[in-house]
């Protein structure tokens, strides 16, 4: 299967230059709520034989919220609410970072802590700054070790589960693969605890709705809250931004060893890399809302166009202009996402004119499109 990988995907993920690692909480943390330390030191001791050989690893870790929840005998793993959440992240994520500190120090490796919300990396200025930083810090030596900053981040602008914030810092920090460890080894045909006939998918060249249907959203462990939804969002995200992405179990010792010699586990193939702005705009989570385009305005869009309202027909959600909006073709399916020119309000008196007419209708000279094709990107 290994000879198999390095033939479609031209080389073996395992062996890029720049890898983001994640590793999520029922993995780091045992069910009674200690670190799980001796499997960690294996993982840590592949990361420093990796480093030794010239690969740039970034770490993102999950595991704040169900340590902090056992130093506050908080119910339900931490997370009965959003503020029990917060404060067992804010407890658990001091332990966490001492854990990665202790343990790579121990090879003689700094760890650098990098705590990031959605809206941090949601406001391209900011999402700058973490790239800049991500890179410093791999120029330097060190190993950046991210989590989402629990603490402050409120619930509708959370990431919610490390998954998808481990696709945001391999875009952040162009890496060349995303490896997600996790309590299962990969992606399957059906959820396999339930369904004896389920298959392991070993590489998924395209994301489809057929894959996507794959996915079931009650297969997360209980500990950790990323299932199998927000692991194929993740992989939407960094095979967008050209980076591979790869499901592997995390419950061997040296999963990334096992990884490379047994090939198990499911490879997202990386599409093509894109423009960096493009790339982040592809990427963001917080889509404001829906225009919805006829079969002649979706083939300019493929052609390269920008969106004019003629081609509209329908506007859904409050949007302002310089939100990012999702483009849907006429079966509902998203072929794009960009930055809205106009505000909603406009946007729906607009939306199936032409040109002439929106002038009248706005008055001025108001801009040709809805959506500019210098902000769009197709998906
Ligand atoms: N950031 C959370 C933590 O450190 C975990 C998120 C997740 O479950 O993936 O506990």
């Amino acid at each position: 299967m290994v000879a198999d990988l390095k033939a479609l995907t031209g080389f073996p993920p395992q062996s890029v230059r720049r890898l983001i690692v994640k590793v999520g909480s029922a993995l780091l943390v045992a069910p009674e709520g200690s670190v799980r330390r001796a499997w960690l030191e294996s993982l840590v001791g592949e990361i420093a034989a990796r480093k030794a050989a010239g690969q740039q690893i970034v770490i993102v870790s999950s595991g704040a919220i169900a340590l902090g929840a056992r130093r506050l005998a908080l119910p339900k793993g931490g997370r009965a609410t959003l503020e029990d959440a917060q404060a067992a992240a804010a407890v658990g994520q001091i332990a966490l970072s001492q854990v990665w500190a202790d343990l790579l120090g121990a090879h003689d490796i700094a760890a650098a802590q990098m705590l990031v919300t959605l809206g941090d990396l949601e406001d391209r200025r900011r999402y700058l700054n973490a790239s800049a930083t991500l890179d410093r810090l791999i120029g330097l030596g060190v190993v950046p070790v991210v989590n989402e900053n629990d603490s402050v981040a409120t619930e509708e602008i959370r990431f919610g589960d490390n998954d998808r914030l481990a696709a945001r810092i391999g875009q952040a920090a162009r890496a060349d693969a995303v490896v997600l460890l996790s309590d299962i080894d990969g992606l399957y045909t059906a959820n396999p605890h339930s369904n004896p006939d389920a298959t392991l998918i070993p590489l998924v060249e395209r994301i489809d709705t057929a894959v996507l249907g794959m996915a079931d959203a009650n297969s997360a462990s209980g500990m950790g809250s990323g299932g199998m939804v927000s692991k194929l969002q993740a992989a939407q995200i960094a095979t967008g931004a050209g980076a591979h992405l790869a499901i592997i179990s995390g419950r061997i010792d040296a999963p990334l060893g096992h990884w490379q010699t047994s090939g198990r586990g499911t490879l997202f193939r990386a599409a093509s890399r894109r423009g960096g702005r493009k790339t982040w705009l592809a990427g963001r989570l917080t889509v404001k809302g829906k225009l919805r385009v006829d079969i002649g305005a979706a083939e300019a869009l493929r052609r390269g166009r920008s969106l004019l309202p003629a081609g509209i027909t329908a506007s859904e959600g409050r949007y302002a202009r310089g939100d990012v909006i999702d483009i849907l073709g006429p079966d509902g399916a998203v072929i794009a996402r960009g930055l809205a020119q106009y505000d909603s309000g406009d946007a729906e008196r607009i939306i199936g004119k032409r040109s002439d007419e929106v002038a009248t209708l706005l008055g001025g000279t108001p801009r040709a499109a809805i959506v500019h094709r210098d902000h769009m990107v197709l998906l």
